[in-house]
């Protein structure tokens, strides 16, 4: 756990979150076999909020996120992400994986594919975007994720805080709503992570609805405006940061605090 200082002003005043809603979950449950991984999950997400989950080692935080792109599925309750509720149908399931962009701690990029070819893929053969446009919307998030020298190198040729750049930029291709983050400095060494971070500051100040889980306290406190406590696949507590770190109420955030702070 690192509690990284960010050493550059954050301005928060882009940072408005709105009265609409991006994800709701309501009442949902999973189960892996018999194993209830996730119990009466219940979270409204607003557009524009940055929220952080936290939470021990096995506490439901990945199955929780990878629940609101399908890449899991739920047994019970409901989850509507931009007004589209994910069920078994198909035609949702793509619509909202469309809209919700998603970063894991491996960045899984293709590694025979160069830089550009990973962010052009997707929008080229999902979206039919012609490959033109594709190249230029790439070459723009490239620039925003500040690598735009390294398009035509394979993965493997940079480092471990640019290749998951390159996934941060690879997603915003696809120009999604809100994005997902699972983890995404874990496997980082300390001078990457806060390359990663920067750019993920860089996305909250413009607007962009988040969902992180990440143990970077340092992020949750100044960029965060909500922090969500997992355990035993609950939501245990969520308060503003402020308050989550000061005051938290139950005795399991405290003792998690405790070990990480
Ligand atoms: P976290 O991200 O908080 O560490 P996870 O969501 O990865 O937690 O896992 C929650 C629990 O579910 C853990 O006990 C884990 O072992 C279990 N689990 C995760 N994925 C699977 C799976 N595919 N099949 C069975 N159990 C799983
Ligand atoms: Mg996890």
């Amino acid at each position: 756990m690192s509690e990284l200082a960010i050493d550059r002003e954050i301005d928060r005043s882009k940072m408005q979150v709105s009265d609409e809603v991006a994800i709701q979950i309501t009442n949902m449950n999973k189960w892996y076999g018999s194993f209830h991984v996730l119990r009466d999950i219940n979270l409204t997400v607003n557009k524009g909020e940055r929220i952080v989950i936290a939470g021990p080692s096995g506490s439901g935080k990945s199955t929780m996120i990878r629940c609101i792109n399908r890449l899991e599925e739920h047994q019970q309750g409901q989850i509507i992400v931009d007004g589209i509720e994910l069920t078994s149908d198909l035609k949702n399931i793509d619509k909202v994986r469309s809209e919700v962009g998603m970063c894991f701690q491996h960045f899984n990029l293709f590694p025979h594919l160069t830089i550009l070819e990973n962010c052009t893929l997707a929008p080229i053969w999902v979206r039919k975007t012609p490959r033109k446009e594709a190249e230029e919307t790439a070459m723009h998030f490239l620039e925003k994720v500040k690598i735009p020298e390294q398009a035509d190198k394979y993965p493997g040729q940079l480092s471990g805080g640019q290749q998951q750049r390159v996934a941060i930029a690879r997603s915003l291709c696809m120009k999604p709503k809100i994005m997902l983050f699972d983890e995404p400095t874990s496997a980082l060494d300390p001078e990457m992570i806060k390359e990663v971070l920067d750019t993920m500051i860089e996305l909250a100040e413009e607007g962009m609805t988040m969902l992180c889980v990440t143990h970077e306290m340092g992020f949750a406190r100044q960029v965060a405006n909500r922090v969500i406590f997992m355990d035993q696949g609950q939501i245990v507590e969520q308060n503003e940061p402020e308050e989550f770190f000061n005051n938290p109420k139950s005795e399991r955030t405290k003792l998690f605090l405790s070990q990480i702070l």
